[in-house]
């Protein structure tokens, strides 16, 4: 039991993450914080300028760890800046590191009173973590994060992601 907290209720959610409206949007980022691809570049484009410019005054974020910025604008209030890890064979802390990113997150939204937050598949894309054991992973540390987050919604950018969460939350 977790004391009188609730879990916060999962959703799947499909396409781009900056047209979501909740109140944070997470982004999987690299440490230097200032910017890249991927959902970096997509979330970036759609904050505008005044985000990286904010960025370059937090000197970095470790990974496994997570920062919190405004979202300027986007409609979300607010981007939560976490680096996944580098897949290397798994080996390497790489799961330990992942479930950190989900926990962390929640814990800069819960700091800022956000009930709602959706999530990118971190490191699946160009940090090459493997679908599967990438989303088993964000489903357990998001359910086991001890969080005031009402709704966490877990963004699938393609078939494969919407696919390996249904397998995760559809045959339980
Ligand atoms: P990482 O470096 O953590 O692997 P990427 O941005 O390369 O980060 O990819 C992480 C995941 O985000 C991938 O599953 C990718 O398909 C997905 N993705 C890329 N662009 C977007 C977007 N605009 N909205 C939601 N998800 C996205």
């Amino acid at each position: 039991m977790s004391g009188g907290r609730s879990e916060p209720r999962l959703e799947l959610a499909v396409g781009d993450i900056t047209a979501e409206a909740v109140d944070a949007i997470v982004n999987a980022a690299n440490e230097t914080l200032l910017g890249g691809g991927g959902v970096d570049g997509a979330i970036h484009r759609a904050a505008g300028p005044e985000l990286l410019e904010h960025c370059r005054t937090l000197g970095g974020c470790p990974t496994g760890q997570a920062k919190i910025t405004p979202a300027f604008r986007l409609t979300a209030r607010w981007v939560i800046h976490t680096v996944g890890p580098i897949w290397h064979g798994g080996e390497h802390g790489e799961a330990e590191l992942l479930a950190s990113c989900y926990r962390e997150s929640l814990a800069r939204a819960d700091e800022v009173g956000a009930r709602s937050v959706v999530f990118p598949a971190i490191s699946t894309g160009v940090y090459g973590y493997p679908m599967a054991s990438a989303t088993q992973i964000a489903v357990d540390a998001v359910r086991a994060a001890p969080t005031q987050v009402t709704l966490v919604r877990f963004v699938c950018f393609n078939q494969e992601a919407l696919d390996a969460y249904r397998n995760i939350l559809g045959t339980e």
